[in-house]
């Protein structure tokens, strides 16, 4: 049997579909491909493996109509976006029914950023529905398939955008990350994906799922194209209060200059290396402290006793603020409303029974009755003293530690099917994701082997605002080692 991936030896004998951005930028400014060549054959790509990947909802032409950025990065470079970011005059859904005919009249802030900078946009991703879930089995448009393996999920919830980029439809990808979204999939497919500090990004025009969590981020090939995307959409919005005014350095110079690993210290945590996890994903996970010892990083066991309060905090926070936000989609105000119905209040009844799915209606209900009355003192107001519980842990380690090093999944890609009866299972694969979005502190995957035939992840965070020191050392590991240049035979 043929290996269901193949591994190059360096970014040259790579086809042009599988080179990181900032090779693809060098062949356009030495005129060895053009801006129409590269998004045509990306189109094409989209095109001809969605029937078998569903990773797009909508494909577009690219960037003919864009004007933008003629000297910048990004300019004529294709690139994808998750479908709950709003984008001018192309549907955004969500991935939700109650959202089938929505057609914005605006751009989301990292949109226009991306068209000033003259990006190449040629389609939206697939996704759980408003980014709930972990493997994109939540669309209401069809489940994502990984290409590494087709009976496998992708992860989710940002799984459109993963396989868009690890599949080389695009050079890279947005997606957004509430406990996980971008990191876990990024780590099923074999891509490097990033949450950002939150406030780092502007999520004006991000459709909201759980407002004290979500971060827009991208997805990317090594850790200097994401250094490039950061670059391109970070920075204060007047138009997102919760945007902040740090200042933002040139990532992508800071990761190109380098950075010397002696005595940089990384934490692991040791309550992140319990059972339950599978042999292959540990292994890697331990062979790449091995290579930052070996780089002259200096190991530092470092604790998070909260953990253990992670997931159901998150799973109490995340649904009461969804159970909020999701409560405009009322038949009113957006497309979608049910056919027949009795007088309003049945209007809208009918409406959200028929426009959501079942897990969207799940987290509303779970939501709903955390914040009412009566309970809301034992479960939001318990969950949020928790959160700043696991706030301080952080803060705690990374007085220790410059970084922490940890796995992004228990496990690799599951089967498709696997999970779906038993939402619990689910929620518990986001054990090390959730945290860093509790804390709102950045944190990426970057691949680092493979368990089974499918790709690792392995998760470097950083404390606020620390993106710099962050992907600068993601890139001096994969200076040495070659685990992003194994890719998805497609
Ligand atoms: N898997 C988590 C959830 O289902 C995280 C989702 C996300 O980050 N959007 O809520």
């Amino acid at each position: 049997m043929s290996e269901n991936y193949i591994k190059y030896a360096n970014y040259k004998e790579m086809p042009v579909h599988f080179k990181p951005a900032h090779e693809i930028r060098r062949m356009i400014d030495a005129k060895e491909i053009s801006e129409a060549e590269l998004t045509k054959m990306a189109v094409e790509r989209a095109s001809s493996s969605n029937g078998v990947l569903n990773a797009f909802l909508s494909i577009s032409g690219g960037g003919a109509e864009l004007a933008g950025g003629k000297n910048s990065f990004w300019a004529g470079i294709p690139v994808a976006l998750k479908d709950n970011i709003v984008t001018k005059g192309i549907k955004t859904t969500a991935g939700s029914k109650i959202l089938e005919n929505y057609t914005p009249i605006y751009d989301a802030t990292v949109v226009q950023k991306l068209k000033n900078a003259g990006a190449s946009i040629i389609g939206k991703t697939n996704m759980d529905e408003f980014a709930m879930g972990s493997s994109t089995e939540n669309s209401a448009f069809g489940v994502t398939k990984n290409p590494w393996d087709i009976t496998r999920v992708p992860g989710g919830s940002s799984g459109g955008s993963a396989v868009a980029v690890a599949s080389g439809s695009a050079y890279m990808a947005l997606g957004s990350d509430t406990g996980g979204s971008i990191r876990q999939p990024a780590a099923l497919c074999g891509v490097c994906g990033m949450k950002p500090t939150y406030g780092r990004v502007s999520r004006y025009g991000l459709i909201a799922f759980a407002s004290s969590l979500d971060q827009i981020g991208p997805f990317t090939r090594d850790a200097l194209d994401m250094a490039h995307a950061l670059d391109a959409i970070c920075g204060h919005d007047p138009k997102d209060s919760t945007s902040s005014a740090a200042p933002a350095e040139s990532f992508s110079d800071f990761v190109k200059k380098g950075m010397d690993m002696n005595g940089v210290k990384i934490g692991i945590p040791d309550e992140y290396f319990g059972e339950g996890i599978e042999q292959g994903v540990s292994d890697r996970v331990k062979e790449a402290i091995g290579q930052f010892e070996k780089m002259g990083a200096k190991i530092v066991s470092v604790k998070l006793p909260h953990t253990k309060y992670a997931i159901p905090v998150y799973y109490l926070i995340a649904t009461a603020e969804a159970s909020s936000n999701l409560s405009r989609f009322d038949g009113v105000k957006y497309g979608f409303r049910a056919a027949e119905f009795k007088n309003l209040k049945d209007m809208y009844m009918k409406t959200r029974d028929e426009g959501f799915g079942a897990e969207v209606k799940r987290r509303i209900i779970l939501g709903t009755y955390a914040l009412s009355s009566g309970y809301y003192d034992a479960y939001y107001k318990t969950a949020q003293k928790a959160r700043t519980k696991i706030k301080e842990d952080f803060q705690d380690a990374f007085s220790r530690a410059d970084l922490i090093l940890s796995p992004v999944t228990p496990a690799a890609a599951f089967k498709i099917g696997e999970k779906t009866a038993d939402p619990l299972t689910m929620y518990m694969s986001d054990i090390f994701t959730i945290s860093a979005n509790l804390a709102s502190i950045p944190a990426l995957s970057i691949p680092c082997g493979l368990s089974g035939g499918m790709p690792v992840g392995l998760q470097l965070s950083g404390n606020y605002f620390q993106e710099g020191k962050m992907l600068a050392a993601a890139y001096e590991f994969q200076k040495r080692t070659d685990h992003h240049l194994c890719v998805a035979a497609v």
